[in-house]
């Protein structure tokens, strides 16, 4: 049978409230041959998964999640195939997960402004106290659990979405910065879920051309959010820039509606391919 791989994966060191042992263990019974753990903004949770996979025969892809910044929007950039161990880089994840520590504070302030009463300590609770990655989405689950919204998706429009009263904007890199970053560290970038891209002042062929000139190397064709036909125009595109394609569920274990795992299935070739990309060594 042909192999698979899901390719875009959070565990509870960023938003999702699975552990990378349960994470390994989900994508091993959801019948996958390999995954990639793809933090926002942390790699913490690779070696744990690595050993959490040994016995269970599924090959993890280092990977990560990084934000970068354009025109007053935000686009998310994958990097797979990345040297987690690279000193500099981690000194890097880690300054990016202090920015978001204190915009979480911020953002929990701006809440009180609007008479909504969390606590920095109630957030911990949510993320986990070891957690490396504080983001919105675990305030989104403590809104809910505090019974202010009636579910997770009412929480962004209502308070912490992007052009909500409460939303903070978090340090972000440029797109060019967050390809080199990944480039640095012999990985291939790739740009996720381009269903997300704000294209009221520009077409996703401009911002295509632009990531292109910085150097990006992939395009997310399939995600749990993308329709077949939405799918097949990322494939065109792909196409005409020459870029390689993924595809992964960007599960959040609980943390968003359903458990997505193993919904996004991609031939392994990708995998290949994107190992063939990497100027890292790998066996
Ligand atoms: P952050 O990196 O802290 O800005 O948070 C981004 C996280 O929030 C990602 O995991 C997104 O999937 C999630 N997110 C953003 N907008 C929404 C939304 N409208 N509904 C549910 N999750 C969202
Ligand atoms: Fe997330
Ligand atoms: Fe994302
Ligand atoms: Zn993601």
């Amino acid at each position: 049978m042909q192999k698979v791989a899901d390719l875009h994966v959070h565990t509870n060191v960023s938003d999702s409230t699975f552990s990378p042992e349960k994470v390994a263990g989900y994508a091993k019974m959801q019948g996958l041959d390999a995954i990639a753990i793809t933090d926002h903004d942390t790699c913490a949770a690779i070696a744990p998964a690595i050993m959490a996979a040994k016995g269970i025969d599924i090959e993890i892809i280092p990977g990560v999640e990084l934000t970068a910044e354009i025109e007053d929007d935000e686009i998310h950039i994958l990097g797979y195939f990345i040297d987690w161990h690279d000193n500099l880089f981690i000194k890097k994840l880690e300054e990016l997960c202090r920015a978001r520590k204190e915009r979480a504070k911020e953002i929990l302030t701006r809440l009180n402004k609007q008479g909504i009463y969390l606590t920095y300590e109630d957030l911990l609770e949510i993320a986990g106290s070891d957690s490396g990655s504080l983001g919105r989405l675990h305030i989104a689950n403590l809104l809910y659990k505090k019974g202010k919204v009636a579910c997770v998706k009412e929480a962004f429009t209502k308070y912490i979405g992007n052009s909500s009263p409460a939303y903070v904007k978090k340090f972000k890199l440029s797109p060019k910065e967050a390809i080199d970053m990944i480039k640095d560290v012999g990985g291939v970038s790739v740009l996720a879920h381009p269903k997300t891209i704000n294209m009221e002042t520009k077409s996703l062929k401009d911002i295509l051309k632009m990531l292109v000139n910085d150097g990006i190397q992939g395009i997310e064709v399939y995600h749990s959010d993308h329709n077949n036909r939405e799918s097949s125009e990322f494939k065109k595109l792909a196409g005409e820039f020459s870029l390689l394609i993924t595809g992964g569920s960007d599960c959040h274990g609980l943390g968003k509606k359903e458990v997505l795992l193993g919904k996004v299935k991609v031939p392994y070739e990708y995998v290949e391919k994107l190992r063939q990309a990497s100027t890292n060594i790998y066996e």
